[in-house]
């Protein structure tokens, strides 16, 4: 397969960069690609991590997925680039120093275009519409999706918070409702990636609601896109936390790695269950902000991840001698997802998730949120 300049070769390991644009100082940014190729023919399957900069778990774990998988061993080839945010990975930060937007909202948007049409239309509307300048780094992930386009399968790794269990989001698909057939075919990706997503072994998260996934445009993320736009089976992996690199963490992801290549059927050998973190295994869940009513400081009273009734206590506000001056209950049978690597919090402040069962569609028509705001 070719990716750019690069060639993969049967039964070999392929180590390369793709130009990604011009500093000002006349340098090129350049993007690590390694490419895996079996002696047999098989599915392409594109592994991503550090996309935000100070995320990494991914990092590492494709460094040693890459060490270690054998291309003899496998059957098509594995695309995998360790960062896609070589800047932010520098400097440690979300966002690369070169441009501030966040990564991982920037990919090609599925969403049907549906702008308004205005009776007074002024000359320079268009030249203040951000969306018709992209950045470098816009620029260059949508010439990058032209691979994501090319392969069968693809798993984004990140990072979330250390104390959290680590899990797997799988992206709501939505529906064109005036295309014929889209929502069965919906359906259908919806299916796939949920089989994908459970051969990798973490516990499974549904994306937040339509209005707030449209509203952090989570639909122009690595995978929102790669599942709604090009309709293919992808998901994102949630890995602790952001800064550190924990080994159980990283041997989890691995397992879950390989166990996806084997449901691909890339690799052989049977799905291995992920022990090494706590996996909540019961079908999907949905998450919701936990937060306090006081200034104070947070402490949880049951551990992360860790099944609770409803109206269980599970956060305490502690004041500064320690005196306990709110206690959060679980609004419903559940657990804490994570807490936010913090202590303190102030009024109305999100200081972690709760996850609940979800009980809400997992595919969706694109117009969902008009139809929810004509129904209040
Ligand atoms: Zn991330």
């Amino acid at each position: 397969m070719k990716v750019f300049n690069l060639e993969s070769k049967p039964g070999k390991k392929v180590f390369g960069y793709i130009d990604m644009f011009e500093y000002p100082h006349g340098t090129i940014e350049k993007l690590p690609v390694a490419l895996i190729e079996g002696k047999e023919d098989g599915p392409k399957f594109l592994l991503s991590g550090n996309i935000h900069g100070d995320e990494l778990h991914g990092l590492v774990a494709l460094q040693e997925v890459i060490q270690e998988l054998d291309p003899n061993k496998i059957k098509g080839t594995i695309i995998i680039f360790p960062t896609l945010n070589p800047g932010g990975l520098l400097t440690l930060t979300r966002t690369p120093f070169y441009a501030k937007k966040d990564p991982n909202r920037l990919w090609p948007d599925p969403k049907p275009k549906d702008k308004p049409k205005l009776k007074y239309q002024d000359p320079y509307d268009e030249n203040l519409d951000e969306d018709n300048f992209p950045n470098v780094q816009e620029v260059f992930y949508t010439k990058l999706y032209e691979i994501f386009a090319s392969v069968d399968y693809y798993i984004d790794l990140h990072c979330h918070a250390i104390q959290s269990v680590p899990y797997s989001y799988i992206d709501r698909i939505y529906y064109d409702e005036k295309k014929e057939g889209d929502e069965i075919v919906a359906q259908e990706v919806f299916d796939k990636t949920k089989s994908l997503v459970e051969s990798f072994g973490l516990t499974m998260v549904l994306e937040g609601p339509p209005r707030s996934y449209f509203e952090e445009k989570l639909h122009r993320s690595t995978t929102g896109s790669f599942a709604n736009k090009l309709r293919k089976p992808g998901f994102t992996v949630e890995l602790g936390g952001a800064f550190i690199v924990d080994t159980n963490i990283i041997k989890a992801a691995k397992t879950g790695v390989y166990n996806s290549l084997k449901w691909a059927k890339m690799l052989e050998g049977e799905i291995e269950k992920i022990n090494n973190v706590k996996v909540l295994d019961e079908e999907i869940w949905r998450e919701i902000n936990i937060r306090s009513k006081h200034s104070g400081f947070f402490v949880t009273v049951v551990d992360i991840g860790e099944i609770v009734e409803k109206n269980q206590p599970i956060i305490e506000i502690r004041d500064v001698f320690g005196g306990v001056k709110e206690t959060i209950t679980s609004p419903e049978r559940g657990a804490i997802l994570a807490v936010w690597d913090d202590v303190k919090c102030y009024p109305n402040s999100e200081i972690g998730v709760f996850l609940i069962k979800n009980d809400i569609d997992v595919i969706m028509p694109w117009e969902y949120e008009k139809k929810e705001e004509k129904k209040g």
